[in-house]
């Protein structure tokens, strides 16, 4: 299939949505606070893998995931975060 016809499966408003979401990606996350930092945050301690839809925030919050990609700086490898979240609650310890 062309690259054409593949996106004439898709509304403009959807494509335009997905590159917002790209570029909001590969924004620099330095200063952004990981999740796991986060009282709300569980960690998934049962034994075996957790099911594709397990959400870390114990609140249903939507987080996004971010792991460093080639000639990005490994310590901006944060996992889950979430930019603005009014419910952020330092875990005692937590930076
Ligand atoms: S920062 Fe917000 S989204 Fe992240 S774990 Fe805490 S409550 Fe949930």
């Amino acid at each position: 299939m062309s690259a054409r016809k593949m996106l004439a499966q898709f509304t403009t408003d959807q494509l335009l949505e997905e590159i917002v979401r790209r570029r909001e990606d590969r924004k620099d996350i330095g200063d952004v606070q990981p999740c796991d930092e986060c009282r709300h945050f569980k960690f998934w301690i049962t034994s075996g893998e957790a099911p594709k839809d397990y959400n870390p925030c114990e609140l249903g919050n939507r987080m996004r995931f971010h792991m460093a990609g080639d000639g990005e700086d490994p310590h901006s490898s944060i996992g889950y975060y979430r930019r603005v979240c009014v419910s952020r609650s330092p875990r005692e310890g937590a930076t």
